[in-house]
């Protein structure tokens, strides 16, 4: 009896490693496809632990199952937890016939999907929660032996392993959901911050890299055109030095919102550094790619960035513009021409576009 309850922990801690590995990126709770999809998830662990349960008298057996259900209903709320619960009792159904047992222990299940949706809504810990919803489990276990086991000894033995193995399982599996749940929070952030810049949202200069790679990998496969804005602000160290710091951040990041909006779905917009910014136009020529550094600058000179105190101000951008085959048909040369094309932008007076670096 003891090595199969220890293998009903087993299987359950085995089984939430893997749901933790397939939910490192989405969340169970992200949408309703992920929470039923979890939901089928616990409902196949819950019915794995019952072929793997304890039968301690004929139609008697206990096992971990209802810890599936309470996990489900917890990270992905009610439609995972009614998931799991129909998946689970379908089963229950199906591998031990429908008898008084099966219908009570289908009836506790779907009061625990109740109390455990009830108490995910509360403030408590994450594990307060996990031990009060295992404690009303243990309690109406208690209830419904009363009813269906007849002989008081057996009772009181299976309450005694139950109870202790549900509490000492539950405690574990919480820790282990716990563990799992940070580290991949933590592994989320890690891939924002690795790929994002802070303050803007944009991509940052590593990730401006690596899809600049593949652009122009693809760009040499296909043959088609591929073109760079590089943005800089005009005098933003003026700016900095009247209105100070945060307020010159509050401009990068409104100056990030509209560059975002103005690259649409084809272009991708980057911070590749302090003021400077850049649009990655895949597939577009240079007639194209000048009339979106046209648009940039006309909008950024027509915004009014808000600052601290109600105050707003106009800034101006200058922007230089290379396109591959059009200004340079040595690929490799585009990112150096882009720049070449913005100092000259700044030295013919700021606020405009320029395609030609000479
Ligand atoms: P130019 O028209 O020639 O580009 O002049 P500029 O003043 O914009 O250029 P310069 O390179 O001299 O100054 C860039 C300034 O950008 C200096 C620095 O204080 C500011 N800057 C860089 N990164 C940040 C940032 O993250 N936040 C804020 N607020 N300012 C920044
Ligand atoms: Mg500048
Ligand atoms: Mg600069």
């Amino acid at each position: 009896m003891y090595k199969d309850l220890i293998s009903n922990i087993a299987i359950m801690i085995s089984c939430l490693a893997v749901t933790g590995q397939l939910t490192r990126i989405k969340p169970m709770d992200t949408s309703i496809m992920t929470k039923i999809v979890g939901g089928i998830a616990a409902g196949l662990l819950g019915s794995l632990l019952m072929l793997f349960s304890v039968k301690i008298e004929n139609n008697v057996i206990i096992d971990f199952r209802n810890l599936a259900v309470i996990i489900a209903t917890l990270y992905g709320g009610l439609p995972s937890g009614l998931a799991a619960g129909a998946l689970i009792i379908c089963n229950r159904f199906a591998f031990f016939g429908v008898n008084p047992s099966s219908l009570t222990a289908s009836f506790v299940i779907i009061v625990i999907i109740l109390l455990t949706s009830y108490l995910k809504k509360s403030k408590a810990t994450l594990f307060t929660k996990f031990l009060l919803a295992n404690l009303c489990n243990v309690l109406l276990f208690a209830i419904a032996i009363t009813f269906l086991v007849k002989n008081a000894d057996l009772r009181m033995s299976l309450l005694l392993y139950y109870g202790v193995f549900s509490l000492v399982g539950g405690c574990l599996s919480a820790w282990v959901c716990d563990f799992i749940n940070r580290s991949n929070e933590n592994y989320r952030k890690l891939k924002v911050s690795a790929t994002k810049d802070f303050l803007t949202g944009l991509n940052n200069v590593r990730q401006f890299d690596e899809t600049w790679n593949n652009k122009v990998s693809s760009a040499i496969q296909t043959g088609e055109p591929l073109s760079l804005l590089v943005i800089d602000i005009d005098y933003f160290k003026l700016i900095n030095d009247k209105y100070g710091h945060p307020d010159g951040d509050r401009i990068l990041k409104q100056l990030g919102e509209l560059l975002a909006d103005a690259a649409g779905n084809t272009g991708i917009a980057a911070r590749n550094g302090g003021e400077e910014f850049s649009i990655i136009l895949p597939g577009m020529t240079k007639t194209g790619a000048k009339a979106v550094a046209e648009t940039v600058r006309k909008r950024v000179q027509e915004h009014a960035f808000s600052l601290s105190g109600d105050k707003e101000i106009n800034i101006t951008v200058s922007v230089g513009v290379a396109s591959y085959p059009e200004t340079t048909n040595e690929i490799g040369q585009l990112i150096k021409q882009a720049d070449e094309c913005l100092y000259r932008a700044k030295n013919l007076g700021r606020n405009r576009v320029c395609a030609e670096a000479v």
